[in-house]
């Protein structure tokens, strides 16, 4: 048996591309979702990968969660904190609403997760966490101030917990993708996609989900153990931190 892994947003874009990487990796994957159950019941049909259901902005519900996976699959060696959400808008306009939900879910989601598993890491002196970050966090993106400053946050989040697990065998690291290709972009129009984004990055292309997930693959391996606190980023040379 491989080792187990719980991928949060683990059904759908690029969370559902790093649950099947490391399913066909050999690892034991447990994907979770908030509530879009047509597409997490479609993953499952395709991938026999399973699919859980929790809220991440939900500290009670992650500790259950885990509960349910390690009582299905075992210990949680392994989680790629991925979920997240966009809730765009300038600054003169947002809400406290748009603020929370986005800080919540991509900040607070990590703690959320992260400190149900870390104890079981810590004792058994082996973990790997992996944050999905994104560009928006290094460079700052206007009509993003909510999704930057958490995305920023998760890489300082990054770099402490690397201080305090590594002695116990435990890698915490994260990945700034740059502008990946699923649903999260289907909302942006296409003139502003090729205009203000696809034309400032040098590849010309937006990235592909495999892409991020071949970075987590290289993170959460045995022989990566001497990599902790890093920022990889995969952004087609958009932004060079
Ligand atoms: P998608 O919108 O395609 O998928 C998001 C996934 O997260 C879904 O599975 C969704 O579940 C899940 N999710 C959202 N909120 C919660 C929650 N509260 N609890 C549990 N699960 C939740 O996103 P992407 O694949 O595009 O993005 C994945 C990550 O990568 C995000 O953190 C994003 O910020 C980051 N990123 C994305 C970039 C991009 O260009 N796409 C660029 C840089 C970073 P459900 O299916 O049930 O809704």
């Amino acid at each position: 048996m491989g080792r187990v892994a719980i991928v949060t947003g683990g059904t759908r874009g690029i969370g559902a591309a790093v649950s099947k990487a490391l399913s066909e990796a050999g690892y034991e994957v447990a994907a979770c979702y908030a509530g879009n159950e047509e597409k997490a019941k479609a993953f499952t049909a395709e991938t026999g990968i399973p699919a859980y259901k929790w809220d991440v902005c939900d500290f009670a519900a992650c500790e259950e969660g885990v509960r349910r996976v390690e009582a299905d699959l075992g210990p949680v060696e392994i989680l790629v904190n991925n979920a997240g959400i966009t809730r765009d808008a300038m600054f003169h306009k947002m809400t406290a609403e748009q603020w929370n939900a986005v800080i919540t879910t991509n900040l607070s989601g990590l703690f959320n997760m992260t400190r149900p598993v870390w104890d079981g890491m810590r004792e058994r002196g082996f973990g790997r966490v992996v944050n999905i970050s994104s560009i928006n966090g290094q460079k700052g993106q206007m009509g993003q101030a909510n999704y930057s400053a958490a995305k920023a946050g998760d890489i300082g989040f990054t770099k402490a917990l690397a201080q305090e697990g590594a002695k116990k065998g435990i890698t915490v690291n994260a990945i700034c993708p740059g502008y990946i290709n699923t649903d999260m972009m289907a909302t942006i129009p296409e003139e502003v996609m090729q205009k203000q984004i696809v034309a400032h990055i040098p590849v010309g292309r937006l990235g592909e989900a495999y892409e991020v997930a071949r970075c987590v693959l290289f993170l959460v391996s045995d022989e990566s153990a001497f990599i902790t606190g890093a920022t990889l980023t995969a952004n087609g040379g958009q932004y060079l931190a």
